[in-house]
């Protein structure tokens, strides 16, 4: 099991013991990692009878609405002046598989102005210093890993009831991409067999998380990755631009794009891929690679974002789809070398 530094725990501990109403917070374009590890840690603590909501950003995907405690969760940009009042009048606030308060779109400036006690519970590399209490660690597979962990040290009897159990390990496999990367330590497989057995379903929850979608969107991946997919093999690279009238054409809906960028890398010597999305008037990118490769230092330095190393997202305001695409292939040769050590 991982080890959480004891200071922050007894400070958890206490800053819960002293708290009435608890906020858990997720990400910008919540994923299930996001959506799990919340709601992992709501029906946790909905137990010691608080008052304890989720909040996230903007909307949700609709193949992860199937987990429990997903229809009480606030959507931040749907009921903005509730959510605002809510974190307002919060003792305790947990940001949940983010590492900046930058990182929540609208919902940022509120939780900014709160004066409570803010704690993080985070696998990004470099946190920011917004916050109180600090469980932060790169090495786990995912928040939900590290809220697990952290459970764990606070359950008396070392134990989580079967519904927090299950979003849990519906955010381990899924940032794991069913234990295909980020899932190379022991620890997670000893989380993983702890969850088991709390009678979790594992084969339930991989269904519903990647058996579970339309015919359009299975469509939209053959199309792109006949039609559209650009492979550079002198870089390892491979990218994907995908269109707003393409969008509309497959009938995409929000999430239907999860896990295009990681087609590529079963290219022989890809190591990699890039996804370009028109998406609400900006263009949204993936980025993924293999080894030593770092897409989080690259976008943050050149695509207004960041992430982990191997796998990270960012944007941009005034370029379409194609001069995105164009400013990736312009970088690739400054990176070559870095490209054909990873
Ligand atoms: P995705 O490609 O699935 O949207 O994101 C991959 C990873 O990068 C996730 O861990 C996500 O949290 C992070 N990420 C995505 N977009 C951004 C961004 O704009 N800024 C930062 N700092 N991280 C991002
Ligand atoms: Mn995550």
């Amino acid at each position: 099991m991982n080890t959480l530094p004891l200071s922050e725990i007894n400070k958890l501990k206490q800053a819960l013991e002293n708290a009435d109403s608890i906020v858990i917070t997720g990400h910008q374009n919540p994923d299930a990692d996001c959506i799990g590890s919340n709601l992992g840690l709501y029906h946790f603590l909905i137990q010691s009878k608080k008052n304890v909501k989720v909040i996230v950003p903007n909307r949700f995907p609709e193949n992860l609405k199937w987990m429990r405690g997903a229809s009480e969760i606030l959507v931040f940009e749907k009921d903005t002046e509730y959510c605002k009042q809510v974190i307002e009048n919060a003792d305790l606030l947990l940001s949940l598989d983010y590492n900046d308060l930058n990182r929540v779109g609208k919902m940022q400036e509120s939780l900014e102005k709160a004066t409570c006690t803010k704690v993080i519970i985070d696998h990004h590399p470099q946190p920011g210093n917004q916050f109180d209490i600090y469980f932060s660690d790169t090495s786990v597979s995912s928040a939900s890993e590290l809220v697990f962990a952290v459970m764990m040290e606070l359950s008396e009897n070392k134990s989580i009831n079967n519904d927090s159990a299950e979003c849990i390990l519906a955010g381990i496999i899924a940032d794991t991409g069913c234990f295909a990367y980020n899932s190379s330590t022991p620890e997670t497989y000893l989380a993983v067999a702890n969850l088991l057995e709390q009678q979790v379903d594992k084969d339930y929850i991989k269904s519903k998380l990647f058996d579970n979608y339309s015919i359009n969107r299975t469509r939209l991946m053959g199309y792109l990755l006949s039609e559209k997919m650009v492979v550079l093999p002198e870089f390892r690279t491979a990218y994907i631009i995908l269109t707003n009238e393409e969008k509309d054409k497959f009938g995409y809906k929000i999430g239907d794009s999860e896990g295009f960028v990681n087609l590529p890398h079963s290219i022989e010597n890809i190591i990699f891929s890039v996804f370009i999305m028109e998406h609400e008037g900006m263009v949204k990118m993936s980025l993924r690679s293999k080894g030593s490769f770092d897409v989080n230092l690259l976008s943050r330095k050149y695509f207004n974002g960041g992430g982990h190393r191997n796998a990270a997202g960012g944007k941009e305001f005034d370029l379409s789809v194609e001069e995105t695409a164009q400013k990736l292939m312009q970088l690739l040769p400054i990176y070559k070398e870095e490209l054909l050590a990873s």
